[in-house]
């Protein structure tokens, strides 16, 4: 019997792990993925893809325009994300005070834990020696065309550039631990202060019984286990908090599970050019937008560059044209708009466990893109870009809401004290209850919103 098990091991789940044991607590960890150390992550980027995502790789929306990237490790997102970390301005807060109608969704709030989390997770800006061809038009092309921008902060300690380090390994898990994943900060030490860690092990059902919480699992070999515990936390992300929730029959009580999802839906336009570019060698993304007028129109602009078999998805050709022009993949550079996205999606569970995501571009979220679009024309036009061909199938890397934190039961799932709008034994704390898309990547708030949970959770439990 446990006094807490925790479902998902990403960000949120292990900083909540690490803050309970630390208080005492007798607490199991239940994560599908594997826990993969720094020389055991797979190197291959068709293996990468299999192994550290849901469905074999991507989940689609029911248009199968966008393609949803839901991780799967001890490490949850922070094992293959790019690690950048930003905090929220006031735009994103004051949006969330006026959908969950909580108070306490303010910067000063939440900046002591801002704090706490980057004290324990080292940053730094890519040093300019160091950034590519890439960046280096990226950042061209905001000047020539009055643009505003900024280097990213990512969560690294020692990248090894001058050995010739590709940031396009990372994404399949940093073989040197220099990114900073919560599987190498919190992690290890809940688990030196006594926390169980059970990786490959899929939580498929949780249930509250006279005072007492069962979580029924199931392992590698699809053998079952049940587990027991005081209260659960779940931590499994956006669609996994959902899926459990609606598999476990909490739909009924909480007419609003799965609905307001977010994904801040990414597009990528390439641009070919007559010299080398590289864009796939060294640091890149070592550049953001940090433009007043794009934040305003909800978009914003970053340097990324996707491995050969994404960006093969990008280019309209088939056979042996295809070929061709993926010979020249030097010769690409990229910029990605990532939208604020305003008409939320919804999270669909049917009866045998089956995900449905509806979520369309449509009207607001679509101009967003039109006017993102804009403005990487004008920076590859005055950069020399010889062709540019915009990417028609959108990315979802943040995948936020489906048990929204607010006031109302009927239109959120998560309260104040961050358990269930129906029982008091469920905390949840991670992207999923996100009231609305930030426009602003969610790591950093989702480490700082778990230790801010932690204190009301530990609290209510005591
Ligand atoms: C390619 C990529 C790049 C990104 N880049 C950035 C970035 O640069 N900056 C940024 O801020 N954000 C980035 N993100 C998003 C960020 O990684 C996520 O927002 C963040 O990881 C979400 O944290 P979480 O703890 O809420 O959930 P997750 O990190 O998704 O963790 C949830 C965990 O729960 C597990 N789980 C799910 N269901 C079950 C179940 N039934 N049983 C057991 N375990 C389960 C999953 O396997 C997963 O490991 C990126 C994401 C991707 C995919």
């Amino acid at each position: 019997m446990y006094d807490m098990i925790i479902i998902g091991a990403g960000p949120s789940g292990c900083f909540l792990a690490n803050e309970y044991v630390q208080k005492g607590m007798k607490c199991l960890l239940l994560e599908a993925g594997e826990h993969y150390q720094r020389h055991t992550y797979p190197r291959s980027e068709l293996t990468g893809n299999s192994k550290l995502y849901w469905s074999g790789g991507i989940e689609l929306n029911s248009r199968a325009d966008i393609g949803f990237l839901r991780p799967k490790a001890v490490g949850g997102g922070s094992i293959v994300n790019q690690a950048l970390l930003d905090p929220f301005d006031d735009i994103a807060f004051d949006a969330w005070r006026e959908k969950s109608k909580l108070n306490f969704f303010k910067k000063e709030n939440f900046q002591p834990y801002y704090e706490q989390v980057l004290n324990n997770v080292p940053t730094q800006e890519i040093p300019k020696e160091f950034r590519n061809r890439n960046a280096e038009i990226f950042k061209e092309g905001f000047e020539k065309n009055g643009y505003q921008c900024a280097p990213l902060v990512r969560a690294q300690k020692n990248c090894q550039y001058e050995k010739g380090n590709d940031c396009i390994e990372c994404l399949n898990g940093c073989r040197i631990d220099s990114k900073q994943s919560s599987a190498i900060t919190a992690l290890p030490k809940a688990l030196d202060g006594g926390l169980e860690l059970r990786d490959k092990m899929t939580v498929i059902k949780i249930e509250i019984l006279f005072n007492k919480c069962y979580v029924s699992a199931v392992d590698e070999f699809n053998e079952q286990y049940t587990f027991e515990s005081g209260y659960i936390t779940l931590a499994s992300g956006a669609i996994g908090n959902t899926k459990i929730l609606k598999m476990s029959g909490f739909d009924k009580k909480l007419p609003a599970l799965g609905k307001n999802f977010y994904t801040h839906p990414q597009f990528m336009s390439l641009a070919f050019y007559d010299e080398v570019i590289n864009s796939h060698k060294g640091p890149f993304q070592a550049m953001k937008s940090d433009d007043a007028n794009f934040r305003k129109n909800n978009f914003k602009l970053e340097n990324v560059f996707g491995p050969p078999v994404a960006l093969s998805m990008l280019i309209p050709s088939f056979g042996k044209s295809h070929m061709q022009r993926m010979k020249d993949i030097s010769k690409i550079a990229c910029i990605e708009v990532a939208i604020r996205d305003f008409i939320p999606g919804e999270i669909k569970v049917n009866s045998k466990g089956k995900v449905k995501i509806i979520k369309n571009l449509k009207g607001i979220d679509l101009e967003t893109k039109q006017k993102g679009l804009e403005a990487i024309h004008n920076i590859f036009k005055s950069t020399g870009a010889k062709e540019i061909i915009d990417g028609q199938f959108g990315i979802g890397l943040h995948l936020m809401g489906g048990c929204g934190i607010g006031s109302s039961d009927s239109k959120s799932v998560t309260t104040e004290n961050f358990h269930l709008h129906s029982s008091r034994r469920i905390f949840l704390a991670d992207s999923s209850i996100f009231p609305s898309a930030p426009g602003i990547n969610p790591s950093l708030t989702i480490m700082a919103q778990s230790l801010m949970a932690s204190e009301k959770i530990l609290k209510e439990v005591s």
